[in-house]
């Protein structure tokens, strides 16, 4: 308890000395104070770490003195331990304790434990001080990962959109040298051209995805009321073709409104019908069930396929970006899932996967519910 400051207040002059003496011996600094008036003058000079307050002091009483000190923000922390001469104990600990002091203690106050009390009382100021020490530091890690992940997004931003220009370019013109110089090259240059081709266009569509994932961040339409039912419908439009190739079977119970980005919540829900349509158990026709429901303050939602299911192993894991737990049999960036997960981080809901290899999946995730009129569900 090294370089504790104590403030001993106390109108009596020989009971003054013993306690300072006392607490002196056991190793605090101690100043001193014989009016309540002295003894806030002494605390906005010294800001102790724990005031000894006599209850019966000339100017003031000690139990207003213990309010003034709590109620300003300057000396709201600091402890007080009161000390009564009272023989009324309990109404006086009470008013003490009321008006915000710590601890209350009553003459006569033994040597020890008066010692003791106030070690006991500093530990928890320590231990009071050293929390809220981690705690600022805490908000500032927070802070400086917030900024370098902004940063960060920035830099995939704008890395992306500028490589996409040059990208072109190179595009555009190896495609004019397969056509014009298609009868000069020999089997193997051709070959090699191909492969060109095709890396620059697998690259395009993966800056092209990383382009819409850093945006996400960057770019948000205003908020407004979406209607999810909506949202749905549009979905089932753009995913025609897979759909009706795969003769899957999309069914949906009422779904709410949010208030989001409408666009944003189109690609969430495209995504996620989109991969239980492409995820399918071989020869078995898709079937994906979207159903909706109030937790608390948040609607869930929850996509539900008959797939070839994930493994537990990589829940966490499909939802990070350019993850994929397939090869290139089936197409795909692995970029799907991070996207949803960012759109629906976002909106400030929680997105997370149940299933069992095998057994199909359900996505599920969580959206903000707002008081405004949404369809019973
Ligand atoms: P992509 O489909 O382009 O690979 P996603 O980010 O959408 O990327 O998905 C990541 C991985 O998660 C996929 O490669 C796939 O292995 C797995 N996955 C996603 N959705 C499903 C699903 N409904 N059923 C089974 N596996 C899925």
């Amino acid at each position: 308890m090294t370089n504790m400051t104590i403030l001993n207040v106390d109108d009596n002059e020989p009971s003054r000395y013993v306690r300072s003496h006392i607490l002196s011996h056991a190793g605090f600094e101690v100043y001193e104070a014989g009016t309540g008036g002295a003894a806030l003058q002494v605390i906005t000079e010294r800001n102790p770490d724990l005031i000894l307050l006599d209850m019966n002091l000339p100017d003031v009483h000690g139990i207003e003195v213990c309010r003034q000190i709590k109620s300003s923000p300057v000396s709201a922390s600091i402890i007080v331990l009161q000390i009564s001469a009272s023989s009324t104990t309990a109404p006086h600990a009470k008013m003490a304790l009321d008006s915000g002091a710590d601890a209350y203690l009553t003459e006569p106050v033994d040597p020890d434990v008066l010692v003791a009390t106030v070690k006991a009382l500093l530990r928890l100021r320590k231990a009071e001080r050293d929390l809220s020490a981690a705690n600022e530091r805490l908000l500032q890690l927070n802070q400086d990962l917030h900024r370098s992940n902004e940063d960060l997004e920035q830099f995939a931003f704008a890395a992306s959109h500028d490589l996409q220009e040059p990208l072109r370019t190179v595009i555009s013109f190896v495609g004019l040298l397969q056509r014009t110089a298609r009868e000069k090259l020999a089997g193997a240059e051709l070959e090699y051209l191909s492969y060109i081709i095709e890396g620059s266009r697998r690259m395009r569509v993966l800056i092209d995805d990383l382009l819409r994932y850093s945006q996400i961040g960057q770019r948000r339409e205003p908020s407004q009321v979406v209607d999810l039912n909506i949202v749905l419908a549009w979905t089932i439009e753009n995913l025609r073709e897979g759909i009706s190739d795969s003769a899957a079977q999309i069914s949906a119970d009422q779904l709410p409104c949010v208030i989001g980005d409408e666009s944003q919540l189109g690609h969430v829900l495209q995504n996620l019908i989109g991969n239980a349509i492409k995820y399918a158990q071989p020869g078995v026709p898709p079937e994906v069930h979207l159903s909706a429901g109030r937790e608390g303050d948040f609607w869930l939602i929850r996509v539900r396929d008959n797939g070839i299911g994930i493994d537990e192993t990589y829940f966490q894991l499909v939802f990070a970006a350019f993850k994929r737990l397939h090869g290139k049999e089936v197409p795909g960036t692995g970029i799907g899932l991070a996207i949803c997960r960012k759109v629906i981080e976002v909106h400030g809901g929680r997105i997370w996967v149940e299933s069992k290899r095998g057994c199909g999946s359900t996505f599920c995730f969580t959206l903000p519910a707002n008081p405004i009129p949404s369809p019973a569900v």
